[in-house]
C-alpha cells in the first residue's frame, strides 16, 4: 500500500542480516517483552486513514452549499437549516483541525503527501532516530509488527520502552508516533542464534536457547542487543543474575 520504497530501505539498512521479518511470527515475543496485550484495537486509526476524508471534509461546505435547494424543499427550512449550519461548521472545522494536528495522524494520506508536498511539515525519520518520536498526549507509542504466522499485530507502548527497542535494535521508527518490531518471535530467536553461531556466550559450547544478559525480571528487553546465544545449563544456571553476578560464581 502506501508503504512503499521507505519501509524496505528501512529493513535493509536496520536488518543487514536480511532476515527482516516480513512475515513471521506471533505477538508473542513482543507481548513477552513490552506487555501482554497486543490487543486488536486499531479500529479508530484504521477508520481515520481512509484517504479521501479530507477531500470530501473540503468539498462539503460546496456540497452544503447545494443541498439546501433539494433537501430544503423537503423539510421545514427551520430545523433543516440548523443542521445544515452545524455539518457545515464540521466540515470547515475539519481542513483546519488536520492542518494543525496532521501530527495526530499522518498515515493516511502520507504517500499522497509525499508526492503533493516536498515539504512535508513531518518528514520521513530515518529507522534508528528515537529523537523523531513523539508520543501522544498519553505519552504512547505505537508499536506494530507481525507474528510468526504473518498476522499484523500491534500495540500501544510508552515512549521509554520504544526507544530502548529501537537503541537495540529490535524494532525501527516508522514514523513520529510509531515503531515497527523488526522480528517475530521465530525470527528473533533465529537471528540470535545464527549470529552466535549456536554457542554459548558464557561457556563457548553448543547452545540453542536464548539468554537474556539483563534479564527479564530485572527490566532487560528481548531485543539484539540484550539477548545472546547459551547452552540450556548455563542459562538454567545463570537464572535471573546479572551477568558479572553469574560470572563471578
Ligand atoms: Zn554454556
Amino acid at each position: 500500500m502506501a508503504r512503499a520504497p521507505r519501509p524496505a530501505r528501512a529493513a535493509a539498512e536496520a536488518d543487514p542480516s536480511g532476515q527482516a521479518p516480513h512475515g513471521a511470527a506471533d505477538g508473542a515475543v513482543t507481548a513477552a517483552t513490552a506487555r501482554p496485550g497486543p490487543r486488536p484495537a486499531r479500529p479508530a486509526a484504521k477508520v481515520r486513514p481512509v484517504p479521501d476524508e479530507p477531500a470530501a471534509a473540503q468539498a462539503a461546505p460546496a456540497a452544503g452549499a447545494s443541498a439546501p435547494g433539494p433537501a430544503g424543499e423537503a423539510r421545514p427550512p427551520g430545523p433543516r437549516k440548523r443542521k445544515r449550519s452545524r455539518s457545515t461548521a464540521a466540515a470547515e472545522r475539519k481542513p483546519h483541525a488536520s492542518a494543525t494536528e496532521s501530527a495526530a495522524k499522518p498515515r493516511p494520506r502520507a504517500a499522497e503527501q509525499a508526492a503533493s508536498h516536498p515539504h512535508r511539515r513531518w518528514p520521513k525519520p530515518e529507522p534508528d532516530d528515537v529523537s523523531a518520536l513523539i508520543p501522544s498526549k498519553q505519552g504512547m507509542i505505537l508499536m506494530r509488527g507481525y507474528s510468526d504466522k504473518g498476522r499484523r499485530w500491534h500495540q500501544e507502548i510508552d515512549l521509554d520502552l520504544a526507544v530502548t527497542l529501537v537503541r537495540e535494535k529490535a524494532a525501527v521508527v516508522v514514523n513520529r508516533r510509531t515503531i515497527r518490531r523488526l522480528f517475530s518471535n521465530k525470527d528473533f530467536r533465529r537471528y540470535i542464534l545464527t549470529r552466535d553461531r549456536y554457542t554459548c556466550h558464557f561457556c563457548g559450547l553448543y547452545g540453542d536457547t536464548i539468554d537474556h544478559l539483563l534479564p527479564r525480571a530485572k527490566g532487560g528487553h528481548t531485543t539484539p542487543v540484550n539477548c545472546v546465544c547459551a547452552c540450556n545449563l548455563c542459562n538454567q544456571a545463570k537464572a535471573d543474575q546479572y551477568v558479572d553476578e553469574f560470572m563471578g560464581n
